[in-house]
């Protein structure tokens, strides 16, 4: 079984299901969105996290670092990747967090633990626990164990996924789980590969056979302008949604935001999105009027 690191564990989160939850953020995705809120999430590996506003040039981690990877500059402190062994060092001295390591594994038994603490804002709210990423079913083996140890305990689950998975998994997977969060981001495949890196063939495919399988389904769609905000695209994903089997999934619209360049600058990533924008107030209800048309309910954010 492979265990996923874990770069993020959300309480009070009141965006990922019913109620107040507790959100596991696990690390690894087949998708590398360009617009992606979470860049820390899309390498399964541990990952170097520098804040340089944080840094006050204590050069601690530079008397301390084993590899003499680091060196000050006038931008910072620069790290030496090809000599960095990511042991984390830097980040345990460094006295005002600059430096923060991503990503640690944890067994199931110690994230139950964690969970049970929450368990009274998740009953008194009709919560529950939500498994995102990342990409949470990239790790299905880890996934289905914690699933099982949340089922044991009546904590309703959960899953966020952007479906693009092995089928027969996903089937496995929703045998254990009361809701997912499905991605939907464009219908088009040579957009969907442009904006994305994959094709979407095996996720509307999975979407397909999840909601023939009977699953409660939120459709969550990321929604950018010069993107998917266009008016083919929704009465695209409005007619696919209309014709699938079953209870009709309710449609939750999350609006661009440019939050997420500094997640970036910290990585030492480039940012691909700056050309990106959120869509209009207007276009939000032109978007919704395009789901109701299809007798879909649509909503902003959720
Ligand atoms: S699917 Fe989600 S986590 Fe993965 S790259 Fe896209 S936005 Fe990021
Ligand atoms: S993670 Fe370890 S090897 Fe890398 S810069 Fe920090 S202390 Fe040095």
């Amino acid at each position: 079984m492979n265990q996923p690191l874990i770069f993020d564990i959300k309480r009070y989160a009141i965006n990922d299901g019913p109620g107040i939850r507790i959100t596991i953020f696990m690390k690894g995705c087949p998708l590398s969105c360009k617009w992606c809120h979470n860049p820390e999430s899309q390498s399964p590996g541990v990952q170097k996290l520098y804040t340089e506003s944080k840094c006050i040039g204590a050069q601690e981690c530079i008397k301390m670092c084993p590899e003499d990877a680091l060196t000050l500059t006038p931008k910072g402190i620069v790290t030496d990747y090809q000599t960095c062994t990511l042991c984390g060092i830097c980040a345990d001295v460094c006295p005002t967090k600059a430096i923060e390591m991503s990503g640690r594994p944890y067994e199931v038994e110690e994230l139950m633990q964690i969970i049970e603490r929450e368990r009274v804002h998740i009953e008194q709210s009709n919560g529950g626990v939500t498994f995102s990423g990342g990409e949470p079913l990239l790790n299905a083996g880890f996934l289905m164990k914690m699933l099982d140890a949340c089922g044991e305990k009546k904590l309703h689950r959960t899953v966020d996924t952007c479906g693009f998975s092995d089928s027969e998994t996903l089937l496995e997977v929703a045998k254990r789980t009361e809701l997912f969060l499905f991605d939907l981001k464009l219908m088009d495949e040579a957009k969907h590969k442009k904006w994305t890196g994959v094709s979407n063939k095996l996720i509307l495919k999975n979407l397909q056979l999840l909601a023939e399988s009977g699953a409660n389904i939120n459709i969550r769609v990321p929604f950018i302008r010069n993107v998917n905000a266009d008016h083919n695209t929704l009465t695209e994903m409005a007619e696919f949604i209309a014709a699938l089997p079953g209870k009709k999934p309710v449609v939750n619209l999350l609006p661009y935001h440019n939050i997420a360049a500094n997640k970036y600058n910290k990585l030492g990533s480039e940012y691909k999105a700056f050309n990106m924008e959120e869509p209009t107030e207007e276009e939000q209800n032109r978007a919704i009027a395009i789901f109701e048309k299809y007798g879909i309910e649509a909503e902003i954010g959720g």
